[in-house]
């Protein structure tokens, strides 16, 4: 039976329409292997890219570029560009501001599926650094740590690579969240994020991963199979504090949840993104940063453009105990 659930957070409406005895391997095709050669790759630390490194930033494991071709393009001239113009007499518009930056692994070889704890903690605390440089930055109004993997996922070169996204605007997928966890706070003095991991700890059918700071759950209102959350378990809405102190068992959970989905789905495609505070915040009662999984094994079709509502044909419940299976 299709059930229609709610985003505790969002107010946004999925289904979820479970197909009969769907199974993991009903998600795991035949993917088109893209041509992995390290000859000529942009991003081996033997291209002309190294040398446009930002070196500040160097790790271990990573390096930082900026973005040949950023979707928002750093402003030399400062601050000038928040302000909306008419164009054409008519139309909205507004520079698209900020920064974009690639944060590299240097191992060609590596996958999200093989990093060890150590290129996670690199990733993470590089990040952290990143988004306190965009903090600086007056146009920049929010940062946003993505990672792609798989051609599904939109990766179009195969060289292990995260991506920071620094725009002069709020997401508006953030700014959905800021206002419904605002709007819960107000109705009910507490952190929706919390109440939701709490819930979580408690009912425990849908964690799949946890250790002493962080919880990794499937969430109810999964707009993606399989799709996966990881929070700190304390009230925090700061990442970059995070990157900083919690570097290890985040690296730990991150390691352990990508590893079960891998296992489940055989390296599937997906996403991940961070979800934190604008820049100019610090602090948030009613925030709570967060990392969003979104493996890329089914594809939207018409309802899901067109109503905005997504079809999810495997029950995030099932898909946990899936992943615990795995183990
Ligand atoms: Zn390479
Ligand atoms: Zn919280
Ligand atoms: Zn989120």
């Amino acid at each position: 039976m299709p059930q229609l659930r709610q985003n505790i957070i969002t107010g946004e409406w999925v289904v979820i329409a479970p197909e009969r005895s769907k199974r993991p391997t009903d998600f795991i095709v035949k993917r088109q292997q893209k041509s992995d050669v390290k000859e000529n790759c942009p991003f081996c630390p033997d291209s002309p890219s190294y040398n446009n490194r930002l070196s500040d930033f160097d790790a271990e494991n990573i390096y930082v570029i900026p973005n040949k071709y950023p979707a928002f393009l750093e402003d030399q001239t400062k601050c000038s560009v928040r302000a909306y113009k008419i164009e054409d007499g008519f139309y909205n518009t507004r520079p698209s501001s900020g920064g974009h930056d690639v944060l590299i692994i240097k191992e060609h070889e590596q996958n999200i599926f093989t990093f060890n704890e150590e290129t996670w903690k690199d990733l993470f605390e590089t990040a952290g650094k990143r988004y306190n440089y965009w903090r600086k930055d007056c146009n920049t109004e929010y940062s946003m740590l993505i990672y792609n993997q798989g051609v599904e996922s939109g990766a179009s070169i195969s060289h292990p690579h995260a991506q920071i996204f620094a725009s002069n605007i709020v997401p508006n997928h953030i700014t959905r969240e800021l206002n419904g966890s605002q709007k819960y706070f107000e109705n009910t003095g507490g952190c929706v994020y919390c109440d939701l991991l709490r819930h979580e700890l408690m009912q425990k059918i849908r964690v799949v991963a946890e250790n002493e700071k962080f919880i990794a759950f499937t969430f109810y209102a999964a707009r993606f199979p399989f799709e996966t959350w990881i929070l700190p378990k304390f009230h925090s809405a700061n990442f970059v504090q995070a990157s900083v102190e919690l570097s290890v068992p985040l690296s730990q959970i991150m390691q352990q949840v990508i590893g079960l989905l891998g296992k489940t789905l055989d390296n599937p495609p997906l996403n991940f993104f961070v979800h934190d505070l604008p820049t100019a915040v610090d602090k948030s009662d009613f925030y709570h940063w967060h990392i969003e999984i979104a493996p890329r094994i089914a594809a939207y079709g018409g309802f899901e453009l067109g109503a905005g509502t997504i079809i999810d044909v495997m029950p995030p419940e099932e898909a946990a105990n899936y992943m615990r299976l795995t183990v």
